[in-house]
């Protein structure tokens, strides 16, 4: 069966400060699933450092470029990451496609080259509000992994992880009810073909620890992509421990 996987990403957030107060509070004990730190890249060095001193749980970054080297200014390539250690690497997250323009043929790329260099990628897809309620949240999930399927072997999909992330829950307080996210997540999973039931699949979107157990518990939901409640190392602990 699958393992839960929980992935904390911090954003544009923290500190060296930050850091260091967080995993001297963090206490994984309890926890089975696969756990996933996600810092921004200045801070991979010391949450790698943390890691290899704690254990317990693996690091990750949150983007990487599609090229593996050169005169690409302010990017950071997936060996980059591999030299410090990292595991996972996000694409396609909702503010990355929102904020900063990243095309799913752009992210598609992005999760080739992470696969390639032998990171795992967490491929985000997720519905805007407008489109879940002109009922296009499937067409657009649809197309958000055609995208993917569209460079790569179906068997790739078993070395990648899929988060679904409605765009409407992200930070804003209002989550998927668990039977809302079921439904996408079984989705997402006959999208994958034969590799569908051995893809990690997370939610993500306002997870806390008060609804973690309950999205948790749904058949096709391995764990989360949490952004606000990982900067409190407790509240992202108890989220890990909900996963089983
Ligand atoms: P949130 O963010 O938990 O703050 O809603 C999730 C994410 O964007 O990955």
């Amino acid at each position: 069966m699958r393992t839960p996987l929980v992935a904390a990403n911090w954003k544009m957030n923290g500190s060296r400060e930050f850091a260091e107060h967080f995993f001297s509070d963090l206490n994984l004990e309890g926890v089975t699933s696969d756990v996933v730190i996600c810092p921004p890249f200045p801070y991979l060095f010391q949450v790698a450092e943390a890691a290899k001193k704690n254990g317990g749980f693996s690091l990750g970054a949150q983007d990487l470029s599609q090229e593996s080297s050169g005169a690409f200014t302010g990017e950071v390539s997936a060996s980059m990451l591999l030299d410090w250690n990292s595991r996972y690497v996000i694409v396609g997250h909702s503010e990355r496609r929102s904020l900063y323009g990243e095309s799913s043929e752009l992210v598609a790329e992005k999760f080739v080259a992470a696969q390639m260099a032998g990171l795992t990628p967490i491929l985000c897809v997720g519905e805007t509000l407008e489109e879940r309620e002109q009922e296009q949240t499937l067409q657009v999930i649809a197309a958000q992994l055609q995208a993917v399927a569209d460079l790569i072997e179906p068997t790739v999909w078993k070395q990648s992880v899929v988060a679904y992330e409605p765009v409407w829950a992200i930070g804003t307080g209002k989550t998927a009810t668990p039977d809302e996210a079921q439904a996408v997540h079984a989705f997402i999973r006959t999208q994958l073909a034969d590799s569908g039931p051995e893809v990690q699949i997370l939610y993500g979107g306002s997870v806390k620890s008060a609804n973690a157990g309950s999205l948790f518990a749904q058949a096709d939901i391995d764990g989360a992509l949490v952004g606000g409640a990982s900067l409190d190392a407790s509240e992202f602990a108890e989220i890990c421990r909900a996963a089983v």
